[in-house]
């Protein structure tokens, strides 16, 4: 039963108001039967609000390289140059992933890959120096260009950017991502999970956003839940990220990405957060937000809960991808979009496919107009996949 303080809460947001850091304090302090009036709450918000369209973006997911410069203690997928396992996928072998895709009729490559391995690795400048780039960018670009070429969309999470780098990606991209993961700089300090990652400095991440936004980019961007970051930190991240988005408008989506152990690295035994933290999380954002932000959490990560996660406050499934696996999370496979339906649709709720570009976005504001009009040619009046 709620007390008469979270009932008063419960009408604050009952009459359309957002909710503040205290408030998000109280609702991570509720057991799981008083969490649920709030599910029902953010819930509400995706049917009223945002029409109970859930929506999800059927994509390639090209793990360009496995180097970076960064050595987060929690990644599986990092190597470094002297790893038989590492990599950097050439042009050619990019192409051909991308065709096996066109066949499934997706529409978004998603380029996520280590940060700028480059300005670490000698052997990289010079690999790259030997294709006609200077930077990992630069080649990213090109290929952007040529999926572009072959009609598909691509969707760059790269790291963090500088403006001239923004810009070089701004127009071959329909959107640009950058999980913040957390705003506490606690993370990068001696035996935290970013000692070693010089580009998880947060106000490093800010700035990159920051620059999106003044170069009007649709931004995707997140959280990692679990890794490290007291309550507090995670409530404080989303609030930057809310700052940013009344500034500029150009966030598009929030992840909430609960994190994942990964067997031999580091904080391999370190415990995955429990789920109704995740949930909590989730209810937060929305109620933080409200109808103004698109809001998913990755199905894969959290297999046995997709219906929890429906009724948290989500409206987007995020990327599945019927060609490739979660190169990140190698052992967390994308359920299959029939079973995605069927859960949506159980819940009265209408499950649509985007581009990586959310439907609000595609407009002159946010896109040149070569690119707004390619889009255009693919989607119906409300900015979703043409069936
Ligand atoms: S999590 Fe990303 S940034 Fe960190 S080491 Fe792995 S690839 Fe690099």
């Amino acid at each position: 039963m709620l007390n008469t303080e979270n009932m008063e809460l419960l009408f604050k947001i009952i009459k359309g108001e957002a909710i503040n850091k205290e408030d998000a304090l109280t609702i991570y302090s509720l057991d799981k039967s008083s969490l649920l009036y709030f599910m029902y709450l953010s819930t509400n918000i995706v049917f009223n609000q945002l029409e109970g369209i859930i929506s999800f973006s059927k994509n390639i997911f090209i793990p360009l390289t496995n180097l970076c410069r960064n050595n987060c203690l929690y990644c599986g997928f990092r190597r470094s140059p002297n790893d038989n396992s590492s990599y950097i996928l050439e042009k050619d072998k990019v192409i051909e992933i991308v065709k096996k895709g066109l066949k499934y009729n997706c529409k978004e490559v998603l380029f996520t890959f280590g940060e700028k391995p480059e300005t670490k690795y000698d052997k990289i400048r010079k690999l790259l120096k030997k294709w006609g780039y200077s930077s990992i960018i630069e080649y990213l670009r090109d290929l952007c260009e040529e999926v572009g070429k072959i009609g598909l969309f691509p969707h760059s999470n790269p790291g963090i950017l500088e403006k001239e780098e923004l810009e070089l990606l701004k127009d071959v991209n329909a959107s640009i991502g950058l999980m913040l993961e957390n705003i506490s700089h606690r993370l990068c300090d001696k035996g935290g999970p970013h000692e070693f990652s010089p580009g998880k400095v947060p106000k490093l991440r800010i700035n990159t956003m920051e620059l999106a936004g003044k170069l009007k980019i649709p931004f995707t961007t997140g959280i990692l839940v679990g890794i490290g970051e007291t309550v507090e930190e995670r409530i404080d991240s989303l609030l930057i990220i809310k700052k940013l988005h009344e500034k500029y408008g150009h966030i598009q989506e929030i992840i909430i990405q609960n994190f994942v152990p990964q067997e031999n690295t580091p904080m391999g035994s370190h415990p995955a957060p429990d789920f109704l933290t995740v949930l909590k999380t989730i209810v937060i954002a929305r109620l933080i937000f409200r109808e103004n932000i698109n809001l998913q959490a990755p199905p894969n990560l959290n297999l046995k809960n997709l219906s929890d996660l429906l009724l948290s406050g989500i409206n987007d499934w995020g990327g599945i991808s019927p060609v490739t696996h979660d190169f990140i999370n190698p052992e967390m496979s994308w359920p299959k979009i029939s079973e995605l339906s069927r859960i949506t649709e159980n819940f009265y709720f209408k499950l649509k496919e985007r581009l990586p570009i959310y439907p609000s976005f595609i407009n002159d504001k946010f896109l040149p107009k070569f690119l707004k009009e390619k889009i255009l040619s693919v989607v119906d009046e409300e900015g979703y996949l043409k069936e």
